[in-house]
């Protein structure tokens, strides 16, 4: 598959489109509702089609994210395969017990009562994916929206045509559609999916997007998860093994040239330790990718030319504002390149400090004190992720406690991502909730409260409230607390 393939216009809504989406919804009104009463088994059959479809087309993955993105093969492996499938096992050895109904104990108001929390499907659901990651943010979410017995349309980016295709593929032979189908298209296929009545959406995509999604949901009270992205900042102090830091980090910010919603975004950097730190990236990045990127085959591209230029004019203005070029700077926008580029001295009001910047520009800003840094991210909409570098313990325990983020890593980047027995979400502007193993279980599915009365004494508290039910009111009263 070619770069060019990769440009063709995308499907916008026409009235045969949206007749078909109506169609499938409706369609699947009747399966949502056989779906609840579907085994555990029967699930778990599901999803090894589904494991079956993928597996059997890791090269046709491999190769569409090449026609995507120019990403390397081994960055598919490990981003979107190694999470996809580790996922889809954590299910099967956990399902049954996710899905088990949990027994509370009674308080003392409900003395002679049972009770219990069953989690139910949530009904029709949709899921929207973004182009970065497309086959395990699709996929991602569909194992547990199908795990916990609903229905699901899935509406795929615009901008991953090849990938697109492939998930086609996978969700047309494992499911049929009237339990799980996918529309390809842009934005206008998305806003005709949002104007039904779903019951829970779940969106991976931009912040701004987010807020259009949470309003349409608004009109029909469905509930949202909602994956976003942000600005998430990494802090280097002086203690920290350089070394290792910087590798790591450099790696996270290279993978997918940039465009990874958890990949460090700007780094922090202690002065004591700020040219050791320079010199290294300096190092990595030439080591890494040569002199010159655009011949490096392990350095992918950026999506479209409107995005690289997006880009370019990022680092245009952080340069025109006094910004320093420490390393790389070379954009080809028609080719969809931008180099590894390094930034420092940065004015806090130039656009590159302010925007997500979902590529391979890294902001340096040195800093003295570690409450600088916090003042700054507090300042700042909370991230997805905060990622911290230091041997000092006392210093990274209050860094945590005194930001918030969607997630955190210690001496690491973005390997929170592959630990599904973490919850993987943003806060307020990077996300509301969360998935991946039984937090995706928690995200597909309703907590049904249910009591089960064995013994009946609440007959002495009807009126007329004579002496013996207030008597027993205040017993109770007294019990409770
Ligand atoms: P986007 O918000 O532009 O698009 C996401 C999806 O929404 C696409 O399918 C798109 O077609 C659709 N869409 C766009 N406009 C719409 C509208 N007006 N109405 C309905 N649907 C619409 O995001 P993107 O550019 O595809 O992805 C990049 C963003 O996603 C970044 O902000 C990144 O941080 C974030 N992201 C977050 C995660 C996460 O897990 N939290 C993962 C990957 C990417």
């Amino acid at each position: 598959m070619s770069q060019s393939a990769a440009s063709a216009t995308p499907v916008t809504l026409d009235a045969e489109r949206a007749r078909r989406i109506r169609e499938v919804f409706d369609a699947q009104r009747a399966v949502a509702l056989r779906l609840r009463e579907s085994t555990v088994p029967q699930r778990l059959a599901k999803l090894a089609r589904l494991h079956e479809a993928i597996v059997r087309r890791r090269a046709l993955i491999i190769e569409a994210l090449q026609g995507d993105l120019g990403r390397p093969a081994l960055e598919t492996e490990l981003a979107e395969l190694l999470p996809l499938l580790g996922d889809l096992a954590q299910h099967r050895a956990h399902l049954a017990r996710w899905l088990r109904p949990r027994r509370v104990r009674p308080t003392v108001a409900t003395l002679g009562t049972r009770a219990w929390i069953q989690r139910e499907p949530r009904g029709r659901t949709l899921i929207q994916s973004p182009w970065n990651y497309p086959i395990v943010l699709t996929l991602g979410p569909l194992i547990p929206a199908v795990a916990c017995g609903n229905t699901a349309i899935i509406k795929t980016s615009e901008l991953a045509v090849h990938s697109s295709r492939v998930l086609a593929q996978i969700v047309r032979e494992a499911f049929d559609e009237d339990e799980v189908a996918l529309f390809e298209g842009d934005a206008s296929v998305g806003r005709a999916l949002l104007e039904l009545p779903f019951d829970h959406i779940f969106f991976t995509g931009s912040p701004a997007v987010g807020r259009i999604v949470m309003s349409a949901a608004a009109q029909h009270l469905a509930s949202v998860t909602l994956e976003l992205g942000g600005k998430s900042p990494v802090i280097v102090d002086a203690s920290a093994d350089i070394a290792q830091a910087v590798d790591t980090i450099a790696w996270a910010k290279c993978l997918n040239a940039g465009q990874t919603c958890i990949a460090p975004d700007h780094l922090y950097v202690h002065t004591a330790v700020y040219e050791q730190v320079l010199e290294r990236f300096r190092q990595r990045l030439s080591a890494w990718y040569g002199a010159d990127a655009v011949h490096s085959p392990d350095f992918a591209r950026i999506i479209n030319e409107r995005h690289a230029r997006r880009l370019a004019d990022l680092l245009t203005d952080a340069r025109s504002r006094g910004a320093l070029l420490l390393h790389g700077g070379a954009v080809e926008p028609e080719r969809h390149f931008v180099s590894p580029t390094l930034l420092g001295e940065i004015p806090a009001e130039a656009h590159i400090m302010h925007e997500e910047i979902f590529g391979p520009l890294l902001p340096i800003i040195r800093y003295e004190h570690d409450e600088e840094v916090i003042e700054r991210i507090n300042a700042a909409p909370k991230p997805l992720a905060l990622y911290v570098w230091s041997r000092n313990r006392a210093s990274v325990h209050r860094i945590l406690q005194r930001t918030s983020a969607g997630g955190s890593c210690i001496n690491q980047v973005a390997m929170q991502f592959l630990q599904h027995r973490l919850p993987f979400g943003g806060v307020n502007h990077s996300g509301i909730g969360s998935y991946h193993g039984e937090w995706g279980i928690r995200a597909f599915s309703h907590e049904r409260a249910v009591l089960d009365a064995k013994l009946q004494f609440a007959g002495a508290l009807r009126p007329p409230y004579g002496p013996r039910a207030r008597r027993l009111a205040a017993a109770l009263m007294r019990w409770s607390q």
